[in-house]
């Protein structure tokens, strides 16, 4: 059955306005998703009906709370294919990646020791392994990507060395849009006895994620971009990691008991949730699973890699634009540059004609470094883009063109 986009607009109150005057053309997901209504519904109905703290509380409404909260770890489990205790509450991706970088990391990494990356990372998969090769005396390794923005697998196997302690890659490329061949990373990776970790934030909300059938360590996403709320997100890690690592963060809630001499830390996943989680984040993620599972994944899936060719072939047409990232295997994100023109402006014009899309370095400046230009505009799509939004895009650059070309 072809996928209904103009069906599933209908879900997101957000997308029906009008901005400047004009109709809201939102090409922005990459950054951060719109909300269907039913997780803005189901937030709402969980501080309107079953709201208090968790775990601890022998009366209704907590046991009515925990059990919400708990039920969303599954439909995460179940929807990432990974057994409920394998899954870790976080805010966001980067604090996934800071928790296997702090425990994990500062386990395994010592002195002269490696870490390797790849040079399309974003940010939050950079840094905290800089900080922590930094703080170890070890040596942060980056493999290289081709002019299209693809990781060079060769390089890639080439670098793992006896010394290497973990691989982190990115699924998909928020800059770029590259998807990278996780599973044989990861086979690749295995082989030479280093685990892997995946960075997920581009990847879950645009296609089908088996965890287990990757085989991956550590698997890190965040819910806003998964049509979830912000301020929640997921570590994936398989159990016997998470049995070997220490705490990242300590207090209550991940303790069994404590003395002043000593702690016992509950079993994970609850061995590293300390403090209160964003509960009605995690109830709202849940909500958007059951949102996105109620759709069929394989139409999405289809409907936005025909857009981005659609797009694609759209932008070529536009002259002295140059698409940054065209890898054979790519995600719905077309990052560009517009000979002339700085993109803050093209942003700024396209925002006057009701556009969203991004510009700048998009956490990615050392992709930014490879390709010698300082920042690009990003379109970024998702289920609820059509083929009106990109002929916008298309029309709001010709005007780009006319005020500054
Ligand atoms: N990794 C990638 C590939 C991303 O695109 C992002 C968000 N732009 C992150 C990590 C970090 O996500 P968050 O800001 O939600 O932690």
């Amino acid at each position: 059955m072809r996928f209904d986009a103009e069906r599933v607009r209908k879900d997101f109150p957000i997308l029906g306005q009008t901005v400047h005057g004009k109709p809201l053309v939102f090409l922005d997901s990459a950054a951060s998703a719109q909300k269907p209504q039913c997780v803005i519904d189901a937030i709402s109905r969980f501080y309107a009906h079953d709201y208090a703290n968790i775990h601890r509380g022998v009366y209704e409404l907590s046991v009515r709370a925990t059990a919400a909260v708990e039920q969303a770890r599954e439909k995460i489990a179940r929807f990432i294919g990974a057994a409920v205790n394998e899954i870790v509450f976080v805010r966001n991706a980067t604090e996934a990646i800071n928790l296997v970088a702090a425990s994990f990391g500062r386990e395994h990494v010592g002195e002269g020791d490696e870490v390797l990356i790849t040079h399309m990372e974003h940010h939050a998969n950079i840094v905290p392994w800089q900080r922590l090769c930094q703080e170890k005396r070890a040596v942060l390794r980056v493999a290289p990507i081709d002019d299209r923005g693809q990781l060079l697998l060769d390089a890639f196997e080439e670098m793992i060395t006896t010394r290497t302690k973990i691989a982190a890659v990115t699924h998909v490329s928020n800059a770029l849009g590259t998807i990278n061949p996780v599973e044989e990373i990861t086979r690749i990776a295995h082989a030479r006895g280093v685990p892997v970790l995946l960075d997920g934030a581009q990847a879950v909300p645009h296609g089908r994620v088996d965890v287990h059938a990757l085989d991956c360590d550590f698997y890190a996403f965040s819910g806003h971009k998964l049509f979830g709320p912000s301020g929640i997100g997921v570590l994936y890690a398989k159990a016997a990691r998470l049995e070997a690592m220490p705490p990242y963060m300590s207090g209550g809630e991940m303790i069994l008991s404590v003395t002043f001499e000593n702690t016992i830390y509950k079993e994970p996943p609850y061995k590293f949730e300390a403090g209160t989680p964003d509960l009605a984040g995690a109830v709202g993620l849940g909500a958007a699973i059951d949102y996105l599972r109620a759709q069929d994944l394989d139409a999405v899936a289809a409907h936005e890699r025909e857009l981005l060719a659609y797009a694609s072939d759209a932008l070529a047409e536009i002259p002295d634009l140059r698409l940054i990232g065209t890898a054979e295997h790519k995600a719905a994100v077309l990052s560009f540059v517009l000979d002339g023109v700085h993109p803050h402006d093209i942003g700024t014009i396209l925002d006057r004609e009701g556009i969203c899309v991004r510009t700048g370095h998009h956490c990615a400046q050392p992709v930014m470094q490879r390709f010698g230009i300082p920042a690009t505009a990003r379109a970024s799509l998702a289920l609820y883009n059509t083929r009106d939004d990109i002929d916008a895009l298309v029309a709001g650059l010709h005007r780009v063109r006319e005020v500054f070309v």
